[in-house]
Parts: structure tokens; sequence; C-alpha cells
């Protein structure tokens, strides 16, 4: 019997973009290359490189996204944080993104410098907020493209959802361009905060941030300190697969897929996938979604 839910969604236009992060060792630098190599054919809208905390990474985010602006086709987004950095360093950063071609950043608070939990104090030299950084970098660079965070179960240190869409719409008002949410996996959460945003006027793009779940454990440790819920049923799909990696794997598969066909029967047209660099994953469920290689971006990806 055909599956008409995926052949539907099979038809319709859908766009993707990658988010990765910099590479540590040279093995890992490798592993991040070959799920790039494997990706980027899919044409991707962009693939972003994550920003360490406090700009611990700062050297390794530019050199991947500079990487990326030579070896690839696809447009490269360059992740930029507030935290212990004066506007100086900060600006230089953009300039130096600029100079190597980037021409979108994901602007972010960061996490505090104390890590997730700890209070966040702006440096005194520094931008304060997100808000301010996306205006910081909106006047250095008008032609930049500027994506966002956004969080449909709240920030978890967020009194209240309505300060966020507060903390949303400033970002919007400074000249964000595009917000990416946190991770959900209950689409109800992603859906009501679009519906919410858009009464309040808040029209950017809202695109959805999808995690494919290869290591249960892992995710749920890292939902917990990131505020996303992690709801009994989808617990269940994972129970006793702890040391069954083969099972796993076909579960997540089956998990994500459900989950972005859902979106897309909502009418959902653009996913951010964290792809924790890795690829098979992300690729099979681009697969689902209609995605296929294209010459142009197979050879450049290949070069
Ligand atoms: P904002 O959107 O500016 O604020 C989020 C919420 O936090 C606000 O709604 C507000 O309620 C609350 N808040 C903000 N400032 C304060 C304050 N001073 N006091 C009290 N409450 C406050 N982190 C990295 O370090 N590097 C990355 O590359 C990175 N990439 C990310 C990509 C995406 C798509 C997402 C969703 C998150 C990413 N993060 C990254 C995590 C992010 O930096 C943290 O969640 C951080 O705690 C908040 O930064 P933000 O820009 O999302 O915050």
């Amino acid at each position: 019997m055909p599956n008409h839910r995926l052949s539907r969604a099979a038809r319709r236009p859908v766009r993707v973009s990658f988010e990765f992060f910099p590479p540590k060792t040279p093995e890992m630098e490798a592993t991040l290359w070959r799920s790039i190599e494997r990706l980027a054919p899919l044409d991707p809208t962009f693939m972003s490189v994550t920003y360490g905390a406090g700009g611990s990474t700062r050297e390794r985010t530019h050199a991947t996204v500079a990487r990326m602006v030579t070896d690839t086709v696809v447009p490269p987004a360059a992740h930029l944080t507030c935290v212990s950095a004066t506007k100086a360093e900060v600006d230089a950063v953009v300039d130096a993104y600029r100079e190597a071609g980037v021409r979108h950043i994901v602007a972010l608070r960061g996490d505090p410098a104390n890590g997730v939990g700890g209070t966040f104090e702006p440096h005194p030299g520094g931008y304060a907020s997100t808000a301010e950084l996306v205006a910081g970098i909106r006047r250095r660079a008008p032609e930049i493209e500027l994506s966002v965070s956004a969080y449909p179960e709240k920030h978890p240190e967020s009194p209240s959802l309505e300060a966020d869409f507060d903390v949303l719409k400033a970002k919007v008002d400074a000249g964000a361009n595009r917000a990416i949410t946190q991770f959900f996996f209950d689409n109800d959460h992603y859906l009501r905060y679009v519906d919410q945003a858009r009464a309040r006027g808040i029209h950017i793009p809202i695109v959805p941030g999808i995690v494919p779940v290869s290591n249960f454990k892992q995710t749920a440790s890292f939902a917990a300190r990131a505020g996303a819920t992690v709801p009994e049923w989808f617990a269940a799909r994972f129970e006793g697969l702890d040391n069954d990696v083969q099972t796993r794997q076909l579960i997540a598969a089956a998990v994500a897929a459900e989950q972005v066909l859902d979106l897309v029967d909502h009418g959902v047209k653009d996913f951010h996938f964290y792809t924790m660099n890795k690829a098979d994953l992300v690729y099979a469920v681009c697969h689902l979604l209609g995605l296929r290689p294209t010459a142009a971006t197979a050879k450049a990806a290949a070069a």
C-alpha cells in the first residue's frame, strides 16, 4: 500500500540548513568534513558553525567557516556570542568573518562564562544583550544576514514565555532576519509558539531546530539543561536500547522522520538540523523530505 504521507511530503519544496560545531582534533576534523561532503550536495540554504562558550572556539569556528567558503558552494553562517568580550573584540570577529567571505551570522547572547545555569554578566565593555549585538552588527555590516535563537518551551533563564517574546521582538526590531529554535520533541510546542509570535507581530521565519537522537541518554541530559521537555511517549521509544546501537539508529531515523513529516503536514518548509557533525541520520531524514543530491553542489563538495 503506498504511503501517502511520505509521497505528499516528498512533493513539497522543503529547504534545510545544517549546524556543525568546530572540531577539536584532526580526527574530529576529518569526521566533520566527511559529513559536510555528504550533506552539502543536498543544497542546504546554509551551513552554520557554532561558537564555543566565551569565544573559546574563535579560531576554530573561523577556520571552519573560511574553509566552507573556499571548499563548498553552500553559504556558511558563523555563530557569534556576546560573552566575555568587549564590543571591539566582537566587532573584530565580525570583520574577520566578512573578510573571509561570510555573509550570515547567527547572533547569540551565549551561555554564561561559568556554564549553563550560571548567571550571565555582560562584559563591562561588551554587548549586554543579543538585541544590542544584532544592532551592532547591523550598523557595521548592513549586508549581513542575521539569524537569532528562539525557545518554543521558554529559555531556562526566562521568567515567562511572555518575557521571551519581548526578547525575540527586540532582536527582530534590531534587525534579525530569521529565528532558529531550540530543539523540541513535541511539535505542539513549536506550532503554538509560532502562532503566539505571529499574534505579537513577529513575522520573521521561525525555523524549527531538529535534533536527530542517535544517543537518547545524552540528548535527554542535554534537553534537561536546555529547557526542552522529553515527553514520556518519546522516551518510551528508546526504552531498553541503551546497549543496542543498531536498533537505536533505526528508531532514531523513524522518530525524526515522524517529527519532520508531521511539521511538513502543518505547512513547515524550512528545517534546521543540529547534525552533531554526523551525516547519516540527517541525510536519511532529508531524503524522506524529498531532497536529493544536486550535481553542482556534489561536484563542489568533492573538489
Ligand atoms: P537571548 O535570546 O538573547 O535570550 C534568551 C532568553 O534568556 C531571553 O528570552 C531572556 O528571558 C533570558 N535572558 C537573556 N538575558 C538575560 C539576563 N541578562 N537576565 C535574565 N534573563 C535573561 N551558545 C553558544 O555559546 N554558542 C553557539 O554557537 C550557540 N548556538 C546556538 C544556536 C541556536 C539555534 C540556539 C537556539 C542556541 C544556541 N546557543 C549557543 C545557546 C545560547 O547561547 C544560550 O541558550 C544562551 O543561554 C542564550 O543566548 P540567546 O542568544 O539564545 O539568548
